[in-house]
């Protein structure tokens, strides 16, 4: 079902979803309180009564021919629904800027809730998160016109394939010194979907006010430790080819860093059987910052470089599972074939995060920052935030080091400098080289988060051993 709203095309599910024209399209609907808001799009357009149609959603709704619209395929059937769905995401984002953790609990789905523990640990991070000093720091919040997306299949909320409607939010925060961050990072962008659920429209994503949102550092972090292992990828394929021209050295570097799709599937399948739970690198950032508490059994996945089989072996793998990982990239090579290596484009790589993968920044050239001046430095940071931002409309808050300098082996200088440069680049957090020795993630050293390395050939009980000698299971 194609269906277009308010003059926002939904060409595709995928366009839609996370196409470059989505970010601009926060104009439909907007509702600044205070005045501080400098970006705010133009001034209420709803045609919609609020409290009417959020009270349609509840009790005047087409009952349903199956049990459940969550898996047995409800429609949002025309405008006038996704019209519904539009109050209910107003409603939803009103209450976040009110402080009403309960409203907003109440116009979560049922599976959106099964992401807490309970009621209380959805309270508990809105808290932490947007009112840090007991006060909102919520000053306005703006959502656009709504998008039907048709067979919406974010593994993170679906377990299979729903119609959805989704809304491009901006919330914006004060200034105050509540956080740690640049004022640009102050203005959250994201994506609100809303599914039926039962009879209603419930948020299945809450988008920026959720913890799957930017993460938000706080001026003052509570001091927490984790210990999560973050596994390392590069190539899923089938082993490489030796081809008369390859050195030795490239030989076995190309087998050590591909994990062939059988391997692949075999160690998720793994995590799956032994109650494992994908989460991103923001979540992990949540978990040190807000509280929120983690699934049982969390682990990172995480994939270097960009390369075009994470779209052809990787992902695929990984959705069938509903499992999720985090993709870096390197800005300057989406698209482009050196060599033997082929990168993913930027439409797969939207395609990755329409699906729910997390998308990071590896640089825009993977040159090493530990021995560029300062301003070539800032460039590589700023400049693949900028291209990951232009085209999936989100910035990346993570950064991904090449090689792992200058942490490998730089100066302590060279480390210092970058400290500084990332953050006021907007990222939030920094994966180190496994090379690099440590095992816990802590709140006092966002930048520098250790990962396992998951050799090419590895046997499974070796990718376990590592996996179990870390998380301690
Ligand atoms: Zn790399």
């Amino acid at each position: 079902m194609h269906v277009s709203v308010a003059g926002v095309g939904a060409a595709s599910a995928l366009s839609a979803a996370v196409g470059p024209a989505a970010a601009e399209t926060v104009s439909g609907v907007s509702s600044p309180v205070g005045s501080t808001a400098s970006q705010q799009p133009s001034e209420h357009t709803a045609s919609i009564d609020l409290a009417t149609a959020a009270s349609m959603s509840r009790s005047n709704s087409t009952p349903s021919s199956s049990s459940g619209c969550r898996g047995g395929a409800c429609p949002a059937r025309s405008a006038a629904d996704a019209g519904v769905a539009q109050a209910v995401a107003l409603e939803y984002v009103h209450a976040l800027q009110a402080q009403q953790w309960p409203a907003m609990w109440e116009l979560s789905d049922a599976l959106a809730r099964r992401r807490w523990t309970d009621e209380g640990a959805f309270a508990a991070f809105l808290a932490a998160k947007f009112a840090p000093n007991g006060k909102s720091t919520v000053v306005a919040v703006s959502l656009s016109a709504p998008v039907l997306v048709p067979d919406w299949n974010d593994v993170r909320f679906t377990t299979q394939p729903v119609d959805a409607v989704r809304l491009d939010a901006q919330v914006t925060l004060d200034r105050t010194a509540a956080y740690a961050m640049p004022p640009g990072s102050l203005v959250l962008r994201g994506a609100v979907v809303l599914v039926r659920d039962g009879t209603a429209w419930k948020v299945a994503d809450d988008g920026p006010a959720g913890p799957l949102g930017p993460v938000l550092v706080p001026a003052r972090p509570p001091t927490r430790r984790l210990r999560v292992p973050i596994m390392m990828y590069h190539h899923v394929a089938p082993a490489p080819q030796r081809t008369p021209r390859m050195s030795d050295y490239d030989y076995r570097l190309a087998v050590d860093l591909t994990v062939t799709p059988e391997h692949f599937t075999e160690q998720l399948d793994w995590l799956v059987t032994h109650d494992f739970h994908t989460i991103s690198v923001a979540q992990l950032m949540a978990a040190l910052y807000d509280g929120v508490r983690l699934p049982r059994r969390p682990i990172v996945l995480t994939f270097d470089d960009g390369y075009l089989d994470n779209a052809q072996y990787a992902a695929p793998a990984l959705m069938q599972r509903h499992l999720t990982a985090t993709f870096n990239i390197i800005t300057g090579y989406v698209g482009a074939t050196h060599g033997p290596l082929q990168y993913m484009s930027w439409d797969q790589i939207a395609g990755l995060a329409a699906a729910g993968m997390e998308i990071g920044s590896h640089t825009v050239d993977h040159r090493d920052l530990g021995i560029l001046s300062e301003q070539d430095a800032r460039g590589e940071l700023d400049g693949s935030r900028d291209a990951i931002t232009q085209h999936l409309g989100v910035a990346p808050q993570v950064i991904c080091y090449p090689s792992g300098e200058p942490f490998r082996s730089r100066t302590p200088a060279a480390q210092q400098r970058l400290l500084r440069l990332a953050p006021q680049s907007g990222y939030v957090a920094g994966l180190l080289d496994p090379k690099v020795a440590g095992a816990e993630e802590t709140s006092e050293a966002p930048y520098q988060m250790p990962r396992i390395r998951v050799p090419g050939e590895a046997p499974l009980s070796q990718v376990v051993a590592s996996i179990q000698n870390l998380a301690g299971s």
